[in-house]
Order: structure tokens, then sequence, then C-alpha cells
């Protein structure tokens, strides 16, 4: 299938067109900007009158998700949709597609919020990934633990975020309590990778198939949320290319039309392995809201209003750290007094513990940022040493 054969128009949607974004969170927020920017209004389904994008949004439709007449009304009432966050049923979004174009679909949602189906379709891509295995009973977990050996990682298929959903286990003893603390099966079960770091690549592709990748970004974590991005990612150029060339293989594969996160592990012999693929903004891209003149919002509104994807000039290095709740916050008197800090904050009314509030990007002239090592020296008091962790939205 190509990327524009369905049966609504790819032409270019005119200014003032209204683009419909499922869910009211951060990313859409952003993302509602975004259209803002380019002559669009946004109009958002959620369920939080006072959410991250319902304040900044042209108009917000308050409905459940799976409430099909709200969806209905939605849809007949935007020029497309797109959706910022995974945790809706892909039939919702084949209901929005009877009345308009839904971008990224919701086959590529179905594919995306079940590591089962994810894993399947990105092997029969042939695209790397650690060993796996699906475990739907104790043969298979038997089996699993036979076949990729101890350590290996333990996950739900669904709803897995910042690390919840997974369990390692290191031998055999473990094995049937592991089972059994995750809920529900088939649970997968992958090969612990000795990596050296974790990338992720934001790849973006229009209604005429063009496709464009910002360079991968390094991410680090803390208690299992991503706690910074440094871009471009201090890897060989090589490596950078190759990670690329799999998130275009990807993109191309799913006949996405919009914009796709794809995280990679590089293990220490500098294979790259898929870890888990995203279809929409993703938190790993925010550095590009500085860093470059269309950033990942831009063009994935582009992508989905059928405008043309310009090349994905970065005209600086730069740092994003995100703010979590409710520690971080403390830092935002000091980010606002700081030349040079970039401050992004969501309009979350209260920080939680673990709630992503806000980011801040730090820039540096092109091609100086010092690298990994150099990371907790470029961003001053506002460092903290990552730990290797999980999530991520
Ligand atoms: P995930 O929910 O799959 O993104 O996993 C969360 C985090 O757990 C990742 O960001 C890694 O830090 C770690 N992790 C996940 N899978 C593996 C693996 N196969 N080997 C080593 N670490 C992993």
């Amino acid at each position: 299938m190509s990327a524009s054969s369905s049966r609504f128009s790819s032409a270019a949607l005119a200014p003032n067109s209204v683009i419909g974004i499922v869910g009211g969170g951060q990313l859409g927020r952003m993302s509602a900007v975004a259209a803002a920017k380019l002559g669009f209004r946004a109009h958002i389904l959620t369920q939080d009158a006072n959410g991250p994008a319902a304040q900044v949004a042209h108009q917000v439709t308050l409905g459940a998700y799976d409430d099909h007449k709200a969806l209905e009304a939605f849809a007949r009432a935007v020029d497309v949709v797109t959706f910022e966050f995974e945790n809706i049923s892909a039939d919702a979004l084949d209901c929005l597609a009877q009345y308009c174009p839904v971008r990224p679909s919701g086959a590529i949602l179905r594919i995306s919020q079940d590591r089962l189906s994810e894993k399947t379709f990105l092997s029969e891509a042939e695209i790397p990934l650690a060993p796996w295995m699906a475990v739907t009973d104790h043969a298979s977990l038997h089996a699993a633990a036979e076949k990729l050996g101890f350590p290996f990682i333990l996950k739900t298929t669904r709803n897995g975020y910042d690390g919840k959903g997974q369990a390692r286990v290191y031998e055999a003893s473990q094995l049937e309590d592991a089972f059994a603390s995750l809920a529900p099966h088939p649970l997968v079960a992958e090969g612990m990778v000795d990596f050296a770091c974790e990338i992720s690549v934001m790849v973006v592709r229009g209604t005429d198939g063009t496709t464009r990748c910002f360079a991968p970004g390094l991410n680090s974590h803390r208690d299992g949320i991503l706690d910074v991005t440094l871009a471009p990612a201090p890897v060989p150029e090589e490596t950078a290319e190759r990670a690329q060339t799999l998130a275009v293989a990807i993109a191309e594969k799913l006949d996405l039309i919009g914009i796709l996160g794809v995280e990679m592990f590089i293990d220490s012999a500098g294979n790259l392995l898929v870890n888990e693929i995203a279809p929409r903004p993703h938190n790993s891209g925010h550095w590009t809201m500085d860093a470059c003149p269309t950033d990942q919002f831009d063009m994935h509104i582009r992508a989905v209003a059928g405008l043309p994807l310009p090349p994905t000039l970065r005209h600086s290095d730069a740092v994003m750290k995100n703010l979590v709740g409710p520690d971080d916050m403390a830092l935002w008197p000091e980010i606002l007094a700081t030349p040079g800090h970039i401050p992004h904050l969501y309009g979350k009314a209260a920080a939680r513990v673990g709630r992503k509030m806000g980011h801040v990007n730090i820039l540096f002239p092109y091609g100086s940022l010092p690298g990994a090592l150099g990371i907790q020296d470029a961003l001053g008091p506002l460092a903290e040493k990552p730990d290797a962790g999980n999530d991520d939205a």
C-alpha cells in the first residue's frame, strides 16, 4: 500500500483547516501549538477540560475514547485526526477513520501498542532486535529460559510504561514467581542486552512518501523516567546513519504518515537493536523544539496535514532535561534566571511524583556538544547522575 492510497484525499490541507488530536497531554499541547503556527486550528478530544492541550486549543470535545457517538461528532468536526498517546483503542481510530483520515493509522497503533505484535512485525521486517520469545504458559516460559539464558526480562505486552510491567529473571528459581507477578498473559521474554547506551531516532513520513529523520539523541533515565537527552548522540557517524536507515525502513514498512519515535540499544559491539516504536511525537525529540528550524511537532503536523517535509536541519547541538515532579520543579526559578536555558512548562496543576511537568532545552554551538561524559558539566547544577532506566512517553 502506498502512503497516499487512503480513500480520503492526500491533498494538503488549506490554512484554517482543523487538526483533530486525540489526547489532551503535553504532546497534544505542543502539537496544537505547532498546528497554530502553520495556520491550522487544533481540536482536542480529551476527558480533561483543563489539561495541557485543552489550554492552548481552538476547540475541545470532552468525551470518552470508546464513546462512538462522541468519536463520530469529533471526526465530523475536523479535517484530519492524529493522536498524542497510545492508550486509546485502535478500534476507536478505526471508528474515526470512517469519517476522516487518521494519521498515523489505527493499523500502526495496533502494532505498536502490543509488544508481541510489535516484535513480530519488526522481526518480519528484518529489523535487528534483542532475542525474544512469546510466553503463553509454563512450557513456553521454560523454553524461553532455555533459549535466552539467564538473566532475561519478562514484559507484559500492553500498557507497560516507566519500567512497569517488567520482571528480570536471574535464575530458574525465579521463573514461576516472575510469570505469576505479571498480567495479563501472554508475556514477551527478551534476552538481556548488555547495552552501552540507549538512543532514539525520530522519523517522519509524509503523504507523498517523503521520509525525514532527526539526528539520534542519547537518552539517560532516572527512576525509570527519561531524564536527559543529548543531541546529537555522541556515536560514530556510521552508527548514526545506520540508526536513521533502520528508522526509515520501519516507517516505510508501516506505511506511516506522521512521526514515529524509534528507541534502540547500542550494544557493547556497536550493534543496534530496536527496543520500541511509538507512532507519535516523543519526549526524546523535545530537543528539536529549539535546536531545529522545523521541530518534531512541526514535522508531525506537516505530515498529518499533507504539507511538504523540509530537511531536518539542526542549527545547534542541544541538551534536553525533563522536569519531573515534584523535585525538578525546585529548579524552575534557576532555569528562568539562567541565560540560555529555554524553558517549557506544560500547564499541569499538580507536580505529582514522576509526572512530567515540563522540560528545559540548552543549546550549544553546532558540533560542540561535549559528549556523554561532559554532560554533567554542560548541565551544571541541573545535572544529576542518570541511571540506566526505562520508560518514555
Ligand atoms: P521498555 O519498557 O521496553 O522501554 O524497557 C524499559 C527500559 O528497560 C529500557 O529503557 C532499558 O533501559 C531496559 N530494558 C528493556 N529491555 C531490555 C533488554 N532486553 N535488555 C536490557 N535492558 C532492557
